[in-house]
């Protein structure tokens, strides 16, 4: 079966079309944007045209947070040698939930904080000034994420923090460990307990965040400019894209597969997260062709807002309890379309040693292991409401912080057979537990 799974899917397969119909007709698709509205009708007719026994749309408030224009910084700065000045446009990005500078120049001194630690050493000076968060990627982690989760941080709190010692606005170096420039947005969180000023908050590409710590550091830079016109409009209706394979013993029990079909603005969310989006729906595809009939119910779903609130993952969990329903398993694809190579699970550990018993099947289309881990931010409510078990795909980690969250997230960037191959692994466990249970 799993052999049938993997023939359909790379002779056959329809998710680098879907793929190139969300991110070149479509593109990015923030929650509450128009193309969120494009990209749900999308999903509902690619539900029905994959074969679902039915499809319905599950209706959630959404933030809408708009960026509202181009984001702008400059250095105003002298070459230390002659009286010029001399102005650098830097590249920048607000970031996701932040408020801008409604649009107007506000101009500062900036001071350079590589940690946390040094911010709290500057307190003093931070005040009506930006400052500027330097810290980076430990390129000692083999694994990326693990640089993501430590610095994430500076993104997350770094403004709220800067803003209780009264700075004006924060600029963050980019989550990345690229070797371009493309600044990589992302939300950041407020914290009115560090402070009640929202004070605007950039992310700054790599090659120009080296830039400006060089010139502070030779205490070059005379002032930084920047202007944004982020802002908040009210909520507004969102919804989680749902197709479904009713199951022939066990309707009762559900299996959940997913991605989240909302991305960022600035590329067109190809490996965050249409990659999961195409993926969860070449699963439903292929097991449709094959004529597979399930016996428990399956559920494809495309979840709305991850990136910036994650109120689509919240309503589907809060349903599922309301409704009482028997969650067996959910499964998400939320790391990029790259080559698999493994699966993280959350669950126990009878089952995770169920699970590794199946790693032998998967091995042959690049899933080595099966590890103790978790699911994907859309399914983690499932698992906190109803200790729903949960699992991840995980493909091959060195590219992707490459392109998350910038503008090159686009879908020349995905590769077709990488893409093809986490599906077929998706689609072969999901059969497995669906046939063997949990
Ligand atoms: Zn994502």
């Amino acid at each position: 079966m799993i052999k049938k799974i993997s023939d359909e899917v790379l002779m056959n397969g329809k998710a680098y079309d879907n793929l190139h119909y969300l991110t070149k007709q479509i593109g990015g698709r923030l929650s509450g944007s128009p193309q969120m509205v494009k990209a749900e009708k999308w999903g509902i007719g690619a539900m029905h045209e994959s074969g679902a026994d039915k499809a319905w749309l599950q209706e959630c408030m959404v933030p809408h947070w708009v960026r509202g224009g181009k984001d702008k910084a400059e250095a105003l700065y002298n070459d230390g040698v002659s009286a010029a000045r001399n102005l650098k446009t830097l590249d920048v990005l607000a970031l996701g939930n932040s408020e801008g500078t409604k649009n107007k120049d506000l101009t500062a001194k900036v001071i350079l904080v590589n940690s946390f630690d040094e911010l709290e050493r500057k307190k003093d000076s931070v005040k009506g000034n930006i400052v500027f968060y330097n810290y980076r990627f430990n390129q000692a982690y083999v694994n990326p994420f693990l640089a993501y989760r430590d610095a994430g941080a500076y993104r997350g709190s770094g403004p709220s923090r800067a803003a209780k010692y009264r700075a004006l606005a924060v600029i963050v170096r980019s989550l990345s460990g690229s070797t371009d420039n493309n600044p990589h947005t992302g939300a950041t969180r407020y914290d009115t307990a560090l402070s009640k000023n929202k004070i605007p908050a950039m992310a700054i590409g790599l090659r120009d965040a080296d830039w400006l710590s060089d010139q502070i550091q030779g205490n070059k830079i005379i002032s930084m400019t920047v202007k944004s016109n982020a802002h908040f409009l009210p909520d507004t209706i969102g919804h989680n894209v749902i197709g479904e394979l009713t199951g022939s013993e066990f309707p009762d029990e559900i299996i959940t597969v997913g991605g989240h079909l909302d991305s960022w603005d600035p590329g067109e969310g190809a490996h965050d997260d249409g990659a999961g989006c195409v993926q969860t729906i070449e699963v439903l595809r292929v097991l449709k062709a094959l004529g597979y009939k399930p016996k428990r119910t399956i559920r494809f779903v495309l979840f709305m807002n991850e990136e910036n609130g994650l109120r689509g993952g919240n309503k589907y969990a809060e349903e599922a309890k309301e409704k009482n329903e028997k969650h067996i398993f959910a499964l998400e694809s939320d790391a990029g379309g790259f080559t698999p190579r493994s699966i993280s699970f959350g669950g126990s550990a009878e089952q995770l040693k169920k699970l590794q018993g199946w790693v032998r099947l998967l091995y042959p289309y690049g899933v080595y292991e099966i590890v103790n881990g978790g699911g994907g931010a859309d399914i983690g409510p499932l698992n906190r409401t109803l200790k729903t078990p949960v699992a991840e795909l995980a493909p091959d980690t060195q590219r992707y912080f490459d392109y998350h969250h910038a503008r090159n997230d686009v879908f020349e960037n995905v590769n077709k057979r990488e893409l093809q191959l986490g599906a077929v692994n998706m689609a072969a466990l999901i059969y497995l537990v669906d046939k063997y249970g949990l």
